[in-house]
């Protein structure tokens, strides 16, 4: 085992067993320890990927898993061959009106130190922030339709990276599905296609 992949074991070993957020659900959910060019940012699990152990494993990574299946990767190949982390690790638990609710600064600010870990042992070329609380924490985002569409240089934990934003793929997002978020996806989806990170994920 290499030294990297040793740091790896062990940086996971010590996030799977993070208890640090009272409020937060276990158990911890992340992706494959892959050591990948391209490091994926989603939300926070739902209440249903705890018992699956993986990220977008039901309704809203049917749809992700649609697009990037269209432009070279089926989800097998994706989940295995790109790092997919999330601003949160634990499911935040039911929103009381309606939904999931959104993880709070502390939690999040707690959190950011696994991510940290993880752009130090990466080094990714591309991240992809999935859904606007994820985008927002590697630039300003107002409005999704400003920042979805473009590639974008971040700096991110101190780490120079691109990044291409996508919408969240939730259902309850109608974003993706109208105009221009139909137009503005399809072009997030032709820039990450022609990525230089991405073609070599998919030669991989
Ligand atoms: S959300 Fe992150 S920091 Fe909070 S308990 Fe879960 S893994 Fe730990």
């Amino acid at each position: 085992m290499s030294d990297l992949e040793l740091k790896m074991q062990v940086h996971r070993t010590a996030l799977y067993n993070c208890r640090l957020c009272p409020e937060m659900i276990g158990p911890v959910v992340t992706g494959s320890p892959v050591f990948s060019p391209i490091l994926l940012i989603g939300q926070a699990p739902g209440d249903k990927e705890g018992g699956f152990g993986k990220p977008f494993a039901w309704t809203a990574g049917k749809t992700l898993f649609k697009w990037f299946e269209r432009i070279g990767l089926d989800e097998e190949a994706f989940r295995a061959r790109v790092y997919m982390a999330a601003v949160c690790r634990c499911f935040p638990g039911k929103n009381p009106t309606a939904g999931d609710r959104v993880p709070n600064k502390d939690e999040i600010e707690n959190c950011s130190a696994w991510m940290k870990a993880e752009i130090d042992l990466l080094k990714p070329e591309l991240i992809l922030p999935v859904g606007k609380l994820a985008i927002s924490q590697l630039m300003p985002v107002n409005k999704l339709n400003e920042v979805i569409g473009k590639l974008h240089r971040v700096s991110f934990h101190g780490h120079e990276a691109e990044a291409i934003p996508l919408p969240h793929p939730s259902g309850a997002s109608t974003w993706h599905r109208m105009e221009p978020g139909l137009t503005l996806l399809e072009s997030a989806l032709s820039i990450l296609q022609h990525h230089n990170a991405w073609r070599q994920v998919c030669r991989s």
